[in-house]
């Protein structure tokens, strides 16, 4: 039996008796103490950095010159770290009150004095008993709570994980504007709201001239710096917080203005015209300019009843096909 026992008493007499009955009963791990101080200094009290020695039970006297077995029981008792040790009190007083006392200070059973072998081995075999499955019981708690507060630091780092993949998932990898999903359900909503609110929204779609030419003659790498160049042209068109550009796909860009009219929309398609003049990427092969353009579909509706969310991108697509048409580098819109 590997429990620690601290035998407390003031005569050494007791301690040999006690020593033999527990030594013949198996436990040798044995600590003795005389004195009040002495339990302290093996306990660690003055130096509460320090492990109290894993006494795993206290036999404690009552009567002992300087503080009682009593005294010392409820300071023990008061540290949180040796709360747990079990405390039996051995005495030969054994009034009500006086063993009330002993109880009220944290004591867990008691043993009269003289000490019987039989009662000695019994009680202390079944407090250590309680306490080492009180010991275990806890020692499972706390794994508990290290698995509980693992799962939940996971938890924290998977809802992180979603918030980052979330906003990848609606993001144009190579432009970082929004990607084509983002705008399909960003524009049912508005569509939505601007038909219960009777307001327009227009929609412009944009597409690069001759890109093809310009990968064949500058190669894909500049084509695709020329594809992050031309969002940010576009972007940079947009004012309002609610106005929104995605990629539609390949060299296709696609925005939609809520509260926008008709006017509002070529004001801005204008401006993306302008800006993408002033970052003046050279386009050597390009028909129309010596720099790349865009040519810009543009349509408004007041979306109703019978108006699809998709009618209002047919008529921004025909009016970009006409703009193609037309030359290249132009702006053209569909009326309803
Ligand atoms: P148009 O003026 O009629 O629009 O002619 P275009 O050459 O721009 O149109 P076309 O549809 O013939 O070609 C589009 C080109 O865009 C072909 C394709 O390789 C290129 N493209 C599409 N996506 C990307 C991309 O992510 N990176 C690069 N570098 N090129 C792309
Ligand atoms: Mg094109
Ligand atoms: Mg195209």
């Amino acid at each position: 039996m590997c429990s620690t026992i601290l035998v407390v008493d003031d005569s050494v007499h007791v301690h040999k008796q006690i020593e033999v009955f527990l030594k013949t009963a198996g436990y040798s791990k044995l600590l003795f103490a005389e004195s009040a101080s002495q339990v302290f200094k093996h306990l660690n009290v003055e130096s509460p950095e320090k492990e109290p020695n894993n006494v795993d039970l206290i036999l404690m006297d009552i009567n002992m010159p300087g503080l009682s077995g009593v005294e010392v029981c409820r300071q023990i008792k008061a540290i949180e770290r040796l709360r747990d040790i079990p405390i039996v009190m051995v005495t030969a007083e054994d009034t009500d009150a006086g063993l009330q006392l002993a109880f009220d200070a944290g004591a867990v059973d008691y043993i009269k004095k003289p000490v019987s072998e039989v009662e000695l081995v019994v009680r202390v075999g079944s407090v250590l008993k309680l306490k080492h499955e009180m010991d275990e019981r806890k020692s499972r708690e706390m794994e508990l709570l290290n698995i509980t507060s693992l799962l939940e630091e996971s938890n924290q780092k998977l809802q992180q994980v979603n918030v980052i993949l979330n906003r990848l998932s609606r993001i144009d990898g190579l432009t970082g504007i929004a990607n084509r999903r983002h705008f399909d359900d960003l524009f049912c909503q508005e569509w939505k709201r601007a038909g219960r609110l009777s307001k327009p929204i227009s929609l412009l779609l944009v597409d690069i001239d001759f890109f093809k030419n310009f990968n064949d003659t500058y190669g894909h790498q500049l084509g695709d710096e020329c594809l992050k160049q031309v969002a940010g042209a576009l972007s940079r068109a947009l004012k309002r917080p609610c106005d929104i550009i995605a990629r539609y796909g390949g060299e296709e860009f696609v925005s939609f203005l809520p509260e926008t009219d008709e006017k509002g929309a070529i004001m801005v398609a204008e401006t993306m015209q302008v800006n993408m003049a002033n970052v003046n990427i050279p386009h050597r092969n390009s028909p129309v300019s010596d720099k790349v353009t865009v040519s810009i579909g543009v349509s408004t509706a007041v979306p109703s009843a019978n108006l699809l969310a998709g009618t209002l991108i047919a008529d921004s697509d025909k009016a970009l096909y006409q703009a193609k048409q037309e030359g290249r580098n132009r702006i053209k819109i569909t009326n309803r």
